[in-house]
């Protein structure tokens, strides 16, 4: 049977500068058999692309505007981050959608922006613990999927990976229990199948670890895992990096 490669995404969020974003691909183990992507800041994308050519890692961004181009200042186009060579875009990570009260609206247009585009995205979705706590996990996952992806086709649904990332998980250090997590991905997979007739990829996010990341990936239905805190230490990927390649799943 052939396995499907899992998938590792590095969320560097705000951090690292440009030696230090070398340095870490200097010490950076060559994955084999996952496929492995980084969401850098902007001011490292072209220069990690040229680091990472006849590599196997990915560059990708962190976020982008919906606008092609405008009057949009201190913003970036999916055209600029085309032009650097990145391969990918989140789009509605959490900190987004909590932090700089990014809107669902927005979300979508930036989700159509890249489709249009033929661009490969990864949309982040995930209840906060409060939704948790009233038992509205399923509801708000439904809304957040649909809204942001009810117009595409299975064509376009290609472009697209999903990332369930519970907001109360992320960077606190909190876990989910990957059982719950396999079956709310299960429940992505529904909505998804139901509504749009396909479903992406899931990947999980929230505090994976060294530790714990083959307790996640073991399961069926988690594609992969998006990593924040825990990807800035090379160490740390290259462990997660040798836990993915030797997972019996
Ligand atoms: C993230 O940035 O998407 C994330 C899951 O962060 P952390 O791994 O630090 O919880």
């Amino acid at each position: 049977m052939i396995r499907m490669k899992k998938i590792l995404v590095a969320n560097w969020k705000m951090h690292k500068t440009r030696r230090e974003a070398l340095s870490f691909l200097a010490a950076l183990q060559e994955p084999e058999r996952l496929s492995l992507k980084i969401a850098a800041p902007y001011t490292l994308i072209a220069e990690l692309v040229d680091a990472c050519h006849g590599r196997e890692v990915e560059i990708g961004a962190q976020n982008m505007h919906e606008a092609a181009s405008g009057a949009y200042t201190g913003e970036i186009s999916l055209g600029m981050l085309r032009d650097v060579g990145a391969k990918f875009v989140l789009i509605g990570h959490s900190e987004r959608r909590h932090l700089f009260k990014e809107s669902e609206e927005e979300i979508q247009a930036k989700v159509e922006r890249a489709v249009v585009e033929g661009f490969p995205l990864i949309l982040c979705v995930g209840e906060t613990e409060e939704e948790k706590t009233q038992g509205e996990t399923e509801e708000v996952l439904k809304r957040q999927l649909l809204s942001a992806l009810e117009e595409l086709s299975v064509e376009q649904l290609e472009k697209v990976l999903i990332a369930y990332e519970p907001v109360w998980a992320i960077g606190t250090g909190k876990n989910a229990i990957p059982s719950d997590v396999n079956n709310t991905h299960r429940s992505i997979r529904d909505i998804l199948f139901q509504s749009l007739g396909a479903a992406p990829p899931i990947l999980y996010g929230g505090s994976v670890s060294v530790e714990n990341i083959s307790d996640f990936l073991r399961f069926e239905h988690i594609a992969g895992a998006l990593v924040g805190g825990a990807s800035l230490e090379v160490s740390n990927v290259n462990q997660m990096i040798q836990k993915i390649e030797f997972l019996e799943v």
